[in-house]
């Protein structure tokens, strides 16, 4: 139970750290989807100041360039022969005619849109476009800042409308000398119009403003002759007094500043465009501007800046994906090792129940090992008490069966021994008496008896002696014809009558002659025993060939063996007789006598009553099979 609470207790602690680390992880998670967010917008917003930057020198390198070809064109000009002859004589048709034609070449050839020719008081003389023979032009250019800085003896230069073509020019103005004072002025007009159109793009406006900050060339048209700031009175006026642009207006476009500055700093920064009330339609910018010191002019470019807001989007996105995605990587890796500890715990909680559950069954089976243990020290024990028994049974058995067997032969000799005794004591009586023939019968009979004592003791000698003669090939039938001669006179004194049923032409069994005899003598002994009370006596002998060799059965009309020793009769010491009648060895030596040849004995009874014993004996042609 202690190794189940203690990962409880693990848990409860685990459990306890995960709000702290979720709040550190949200904090971490949102310092980082920030920085992800300004990173990526600083990244992208200097891209575009990159691109800005270089289109800005494009831009400006164009723009002077385009005014570099021709701002020492009004010197060039001042110094031609015809212009001071014109200036000193405006009304010579003639030399205003030659200029005329002059210009217009000039004009054509350098590609200026045209080119004057003032006096001092800044009105026209003649120009590339005029038609010679015309009437004297009306142009009035002395309020013009460009007529009155040539003037003052320098370079003038100016952008302004042109008046009759309503064009966007600029004009560069060059004072013509007359020993010390100024008779005249060049002027040189540049188209400025046709510098806007490749400028258009989708993505970004190019404004060029002046000093004032009124924008003149744009890629936005309708931002044209607009202040990028409020434009001052005094700046208002002025505008309005040169004449420079076709507007008296100068309505500030709908510019807020951005967060970094304003438009008088040199500091790139980002603005915001928008109706006036700032509310439906409104785009960032990212404004970069470049100054041209020569001409006090200011470029600026307004890049779009919702590319780099979507790049700042798409990040802060990916960065949140991706710390989602590791915070999903992070629950599923704490949910798996929290399954796992607890997977262990259930471990270590089976293996400790199975520990126990070991100890116990070891414990069981250590106590059912020493009960066996003890158990089989037990059977030991009685073992060895059963084979002391037996022992002794058997000794006790053999003390009986001795006993019997004492007491059966000392009946069986000492009935001969009485009888021998008193034959000799009546012989030596009938010598005495001079009847030498009754003395010499009674001498026969105690030969007789000597004979039937030597029977007794060969049979025990045979029994005991258990002779291993080698078998032959004998007849059978003669055999069964000398037991029965040799007990002719007991058949006969028991009123028996012997059926023969024996063929001469029996085949040859393998035995021993007088063995085999004793066999059939045993038989037909028992048989005259059994019939010895039975109403009719018959002995029956029947013998035929058998496949294997000879059979023969012994049958009599005595009254049978009983069923349940039918199994012991073969016993040695078995007997049913008195003592002094039978020892119960004929049938335990007939039975081994059989085995020895190779044949088998039975014993059954007949249905009509009495017992029938067949033996079986191999013939001698099956001898070696016999034998084996
Ligand atoms: P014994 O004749 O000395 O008793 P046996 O071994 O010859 O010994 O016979 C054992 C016993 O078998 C006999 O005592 C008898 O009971 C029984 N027996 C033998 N032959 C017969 C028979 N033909 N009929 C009935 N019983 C028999």
């Amino acid at each position: 139970m202690t190794s189940v609470r203690k990962p409880h207790s693990a848990r409860t602690a685990r459990n306890r750290l995960v709000f702290p680390v979720l709040v550190i992880y949200v904090v971490v998670s949102a310092a980082i989807v920030l920085g992800t967010g300004y990173w990526a917008r600083d990244q992208a917003e200097t891209a575009v100041r990159e691109r800005n930057a270089s289109t800005l020198n494009l831009v400006v390198e164009n723009l002077r360039g385009e005014l570099s070809k021709f701002i020492y064109m009004p010197k060039l000009l001042s110094s031609l022969d015809s212009i001071p002859r014109v200036l000193a004589a405006p009304t010579d048709r003639n030399s205003v005619d030659v200029l005329t034609e002059e210009l217009g070449n000039i004009a054509n050839i350098s590609g200026a849109k045209a080119i004057y020719l003032l006096d001092d008081t800044g009105r026209e003389i003649t120009s590339s476009h005029a038609t010679p023979g015309d009437n004297a032009p009306t142009r009035d250019s002395s309020k013009q800042p460009y007529f009155l800085q040539a003037m003052e003896g320098r370079l003038g230069r100016q952008f302004g409308i042109d008046p009759t073509s309503r064009g966007r020019s600029y004009f560069f103005a060059h004072p013509v000398r007359r020993q010390t004072s100024i008779a005249g002025v060049v002027v040189i007009q540049v188209e400025m119009d046709n510098l806007e159109p490749p400028w258009f793009s989708a993505d970004r406006e190019i404004l060029v403003v002046d000093e004032h900050g009124i924008v003149f060339l744009t890629s936005r048209p309708e931002w044209r002759f607009r202040s990028i700031s409020k434009l001052d009175t005094s700046s208002r006026e002025k505008l309005v007094r040169e004449g420079r642009y076709a507007t008296r207006s100068f309505e500030p476009l709908p510019f807020t500043e951005g967060p970094a500055g304003g438009f008088a700093r040199l500091e790139p920064v980002v603005i915001r465009t928008g109706s006036k009330a700032g509310t439906t339609t409104h785009a960032d910018f990212v404004v970069d501007e470049r100054l041209m010191p020569d001409s006090g002019w200011r470029v600026l470019i307004l890049a779009n800046a919702h590319g780099i807001q979507r790049q700042a989007l798409i990040s802060v996105i990916a960065a949140i994906s991706a710390l989602l995605i590791l915070l999903l990587i992070a629950a599923n890796i704490y949910q798996r090792r929290r399954r796992l500890i607890e997977r262990m715990a259930i471990q270590e909680t089976a293996r400790q129940e199975l520990e126990v559950r070991v100890l116990e069954r070891t414990q069981n089976l250590t106590e059912t090992n020493t009960k066996l243990r003890d158990e089989i020290d037990e059977r030991h024990r009685a073992e060895a008490e059963l084979k002391t028994t037996q022992v002794e049974l058997v000794q006790a058995s053999k003390m009986a069966a001795l006993g019997q067997m004492a007491a059966g032969l000392s009946h069986e000799l000492n009935q001969p021994l009485a009888a021998i005794r008193s034959y000799a004591e009546n012989a030596g009586a009938f010598l005495d008496r001079q009847q030498p023939d009754t003395a010499r019968s009674n001498l026969l009979g105690i030969a007789e008896l000597t004979e039937r004592m030597a029977r007794i003791i060969k049979n025990l000698r045979t029994y005991s002696r258990n002779e291993q003669v080698p078998a032959r090939p004998v007849l059978l039938q003669n055999a069964v014809q000398e037991a029965c001669s040799l007990l002719e006179g007991r058949l006969v004194k028991a009123g028996i009558s012997v059926q023969l049923d024996v063929p001469d032409d029996l085949p040859p069994v393998m035995a021993g002659d007088v063995r085999l005899q004793q066999v059939f003598v045993n038989l037909f002994s028992n048989a005259i025993d059994a019939m010895k009370a039975a109403p009719e006596k018959i002995l029956f002998v029947r013998a035929m060939a058998d496949p294997g060799g000879v059979q023969v059965s012994v049958q009599d009309t005595g009254p049978g063996v009983p069923e349940e020793v039918l199994e012991s009769v073969f016993d040695p010491f078995y007997s049913t007789k008195d003592v002094g009648e039978g020892m119960g060895l004929g049938l335990s030596i007939t039975y081994g006598i059989v085995r020895r040849f190779g044949g088998v004995i039975t014993v059954s009874n007949a249905h009509e009553g009495g017992a029938v014993f067949t033996v079986t004996l191999p013939g001698a042609e099956y001898a070696d099979e016999a034998a084996e």
